[in-house]
């Protein structure tokens, strides 16, 4: 089935009792035991819940991927998948990655004893570089949030794979829609469902994919031990949010296209990063690899002066964090989404005082523009 279809018809068929289109919400924490010894299949909602069930299925079917597992929130999610591992295993990760998974690997996660290095994953060489002892798993983000920095997902999952580490994937910009690492030799994709996959603003959810049975299940074991599940009202919301991820996937698409051309032609403008430019380093890469280059794009004014200025104009974007949702938003990464990091890392990496991310929405995008103009001028 074509991933459109998949998406549309999401769980309207599970309710063979009443005929439901809609998934129906399982509001209950617990399941009778038909007798001694039996189960329904569903015991405890911690353990398991039928509208969890089928979006985890949903989106393991969309990824091409064993198994899916739904959580409170991406960063539960990445959680869950750092419990994989052990103190004193080292991490190779991308260096310019969202702020929260550098505040959960560097605050939490060192006081644990797992160890990071950070690295340029756009370079498979500065990858293979930065290989040394102990190197247990590569986390890849990709496209990079905020820089828009793009990895090949192919050849930096065969190394790991050469190297015996596993390689992860937060696929949170593209969605499995536009680009499926597990199809190019990834272990595991992660998602902050919060993002394109719900799609509308309104929650806050992860999501992990396994591309195999073992993976799965230790992926679920750490799901149910740690608890820090989706609950079953915003399972259903997410699963809505799904149904129109192709439609919407495409337009953010096409619009983020219009936003950074017309940026890049800005004279306060000095540098526009979107993959789906010619001119983006990653370009060619990104269209071999995926079917579209996403909604998302950062950009540099001139001064620092610009920044506040643009932030408090704006009236058709929404000076606010977060990506991925029907409405447009920018944020200013270094003092929002990356505040965690060292300034003197974000510096070094281009996160500076002049760095503007925007998440282009499907609204017009002749008022998108007309909105960034009015800011600017
Ligand atoms: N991964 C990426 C790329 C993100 O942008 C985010 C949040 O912005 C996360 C993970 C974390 O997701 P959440 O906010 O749902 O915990």
């Amino acid at each position: 089935m074509k991933r459109e279809t998949i998406l549309a018809q999401a769980g309207s068929r599970w309710d063979e009792t009443t005929g439901s289109l809609s998934m129906p919400i399982y509001q209950t924490s617990t399941f009778r035991h038909p007798a001694l010894g039996e189960s329904t299949g569903y015991d405890y909602s911690r353990s398991g819940n039928p509208t969890r069930a089928v979006l985890e299925e949903t989106v393991a079917a969309l990824d091409g991927g064993c198994r899916g597992l739904a959580f409170a929130s991406g960063l539960a999610a990445i959680d869950a998948v750092l419990h994989l591992f052990s103190p004193g295993d080292r991490l190779l990760v991308t260096e310019d990655l969202y702020g929260g998974t550098f505040r959960l690997l560097d605050d939490v996660y060192a006081k644990l004893g797992l160890e990071t290095v950070y690295v340029d994953t756009s370079s498979v060489e500065k990858v293979r570089a930065a290989w040394g002892e102990d190197v247990k798993a590569l986390f890849i983000e990709s496209p990079t949030n905020p820089l828009l920095k793009v990895a090949d997902i192919s050849a930096l999952c065969a190394l790991a794979k050469e190297r015996g580490a596993l390689s992860i994937v937060d696929n949170t910009f593209l969605t499995p829609f536009l680009h499926r690492p597990i199809e190019h030799g990834a272990d595991i994709c992660v998602y902050s469902g919060s993002k394109y996959l719900s799609g509308h603003n309104d929650l806050v959810a992860g999501l992990l994919v396994a591309a195999d049975k073992d993976m799965g299940e230790k992926l679920y074991y750490y799901q149910n031990a740690i608890g820090a599940v989706l609950g079953p009202q915003d399972c259903w919301l997410l699963l809505r949010g799904l149904k129109t991820l192709a439609l919407r996937m495409e337009r953010h698409g096409e619009n983020a296209l219009k936003v950074a051309n017309y940026l890049k032609g800005h004279p306060r403008i000095s540098a526009v990063h979107y993959p789906g430019l010619p001119d983006h380093p990653a370009h060619e890469l990104s269209r071999r690899q995926a079917e579209g280059f996403g909604g998302m794009l950062s950009f540099e004014v001139e001064t620092p002066e610009l920044v506040p200025s643009i932030l408090s104009r704006v009236k058709i974007f929404h000076f606010a964090e977060s990506l991925g949702g029907v409405e447009s938003l920018i944020t200013f990464p270094a003092e929002q989404t990356h505040s965690d990091m060292p300034p003197r890392l974000r510096e070094r990496l281009g996160i500076n005082e002049r760095l503007l991310r925007v998440s282009v929405g499907p609204e017009h995008y002749t008022d998108l523009i007309a909105d960034l103009e009015q800011a600017l001028a």
